[in-house]
């Protein structure tokens, strides 16, 4: 049988071994008599597999003690909303909320937070991360929020945030498609939230890291469920959370652990997008049109020069094994995501596809 490559932007390939350890473990976990997804959320089985998720990826992330890690539900996007919601009890009226802008999912940020407060697109570019010195921030505003992977333009940020600009703003950041692929000074944000389906497990978990000092700052009509101040003072478990959900991704942070953690994932990434890149670069026949700094590790989307050619690409991918290829239907061409499960064979395997194609 083909090896089978998975480039699915997300939900997206996981660890074979976490796979199959979660189908060895499914109908009797631990000795239990029971699956997972059949136990208390709030029994000692499951407390001890929280706990365990918990504390292995604030190892990974090294966040410091003075932030909460909330397991929530909703999925990245119900963010957009949640945070105004959680951030802006202090600000109610007249709150202004700063953004960049740089693909998609900024986008989609910028126009939900116009329901609950001012927004301000302080910078604009979806082929580059704006320079900082060029951001037109707001004096007071309540947060500065950005997308530091927008999966599906392929532009990621350098995280760096080291200018005093940034020393007293509440930096807010979507790392839906990049958390875990690169270390990260997690103290230089007030929040960092991700979807799970891409870097971290199933979907339907949604990881929130956020700053004790922001908590308890939700509006009024805040769901309670939502409130991430009483999310974080019941350890999760305010209202039921997904729970199989949090059982995988605790064992893709055992795996990433045992792999080397977020450093190794960071060399890895490097690597694997260098050599991507480098074949598309080659010569006009593929295109990325991401400035060369800030071409995503995780999300590489690139355009075939003669778009008739495109499903003659797909299907012979698809007859070698390389799957879900296809750009994301807003920009058309080829998305290559390539996260940390996905092994250097895999984009190896691409590469070498993509040369055959382009008659090298
Ligand atoms: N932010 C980013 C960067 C994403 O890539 C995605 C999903 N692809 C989302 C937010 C939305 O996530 P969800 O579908 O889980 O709401």
């Amino acid at each position: 049988m083909t090896q089978i490559f998975n480039f699915s932007a997300g939900p997206a390939v996981l660890p074979k071994e976490v796979l199959a350890q979660a189908a060895a473990e499914m109908l009797d976990w631990h000795g239990s008599g029971m699956s997972v997804m059949e136990m208390s959320h709030r029994g000692p089985e499951f407390m001890s597999i929280y706990k365990a998720a918990e504390r292995d990826l604030r190892e990974l992330l090294a966040v410091p003690d003075n932030y909460k890690i909330l397991f929530m539900q909703g999925g990245g996007l119900s963010q957009n909303a949640l945070i105004p919601l959680n951030l802006l009890g202090h600000k109610p009226e007249g709150a202004t909320i700063d953004f960049i802008h740089t693909g998609s999912w900024s986008a989609k940020s910028i126009k939900e937070a116009g329901k609950y407060a001012k927004v301000n697109t302080a910078a604009s570019n979806t082929t580059a991360v704006p320079a900082q010195a060029d951001w037109q921030l707001t004096a007071d505003a309540a947060y500065l929020h950005m997308c530091t992977n927008e999966t599906i333009d392929g532009v990621e940020y350098q995280p760096d945030f080291n200018d005093t600009r940034f020393k007293d703003r509440v930096l807010v950041a979507d790392m839906s498609s990049h958390i875990l692929s690169r270390v990260i000074d997690v103290a230089k944000y007030g929040v960092i939230f991700a979807g799970a389906q891409k870097n971290i497990g199933p979907a339907g978990v949604t990881i929130v890291i956020i700053r004790d000092d922001l908590l308890g700052k939700a509006l009024p009509v805040c769901p309670s469920a939502f409130d991430f101040k009483l999310v974080a003072d019941n350890e999760s478990m305010y209202n039921t959370p997904p729970t199989y959900g949090i059982y995988i991704a605790g064992l893709v942070f055992q795996w990433l652990k045992q792999q080397g953690g977020v450093a190794e994932m960071e060399r890895r990434a490097k690597a694997k997008a260098e050599l991507l890149y480098a074949a598309l670069d080659v010569d006009d026949f593929y295109q990325n049109r991401v400035a060369p700094a800030n071409r995503s590790r995780m999300n590489v989307p690139f355009y075939l020069k003669d778009e008739s050619k495109n499903e003659a690409f797909l299907a012979g991918a698809k007859a070698r094994g390389l799957l879900q290829l296809k750009g994301h239907k807003s920009v058309g061409g080829m998305r290559a995501s390539i996260y940390n499960a996905m092994p250097i064979e895999g984009v190896q395997a691409l590469v070498d596809y993509l040369n055959e194609f382009a008659g090298r």
